[in-house]
């Protein structure tokens, strides 16, 4: 978890040359750098812009603030489990390095990698979608 949060806080405070990186405004996924003339996109997708978009009706409809957020109870526990999986293979992993010691294998590496991609990767794409309305 240590490792996550400190490469977290690096990459926010190593901005790109020249300008701060831009983020998708719904998913928080890198935009690609501003080309050319017009206003520099806020999202990364058309399914991002309009998740937003319906969030934002759904917040105004329900009078919470634009920093709050409904979301599917379903979507956010899926993430949840996701996390736990992620949580416990990083547990495991340092575990795993400690117990090693100071040379472990390239197939010990391996296999401690593979683990940890394997919790990682369901996360790769994981996108929280907009709040579907009212049952
Ligand atoms: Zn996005």
């Amino acid at each position: 978890m240590t490792k996550v949060l400190y490469h977290f806080v690096m990459t926010k405070q190593t901005p790109g040359e020249g300008s701060e990186e831009r983020r998708c405004r719904w998913c928080r996924r890198a935009l690609p750098a501003a080309t050319g003339r017009g206003r520099p996109k806020e999202f990364c997708s058309q399914r991002c812009r309009q998740w937003d978009w319906v969030s934002r009706q759904r917040a105004a409809e329900l009078e919470i603030s634009d920093g709050e957020l409904v979301v599917a109870r379903r979507e956010l526990d899926e993430l949840h489990d996701r996390l736990y999986v992620l949580a416990c293979a990083v547990d495991d992993t340092e575990r795993d390095l400690s117990d090693v010691g100071s040379s472990p294998s390239a197939r010990e590496l391996r296999e401690m990698l593979d683990w940890l991609l394997d919790a990682a990767r369901p996360l790769r794409e994981r996108r929280i979608s907009a709040p579907t309305g009212r049952r």
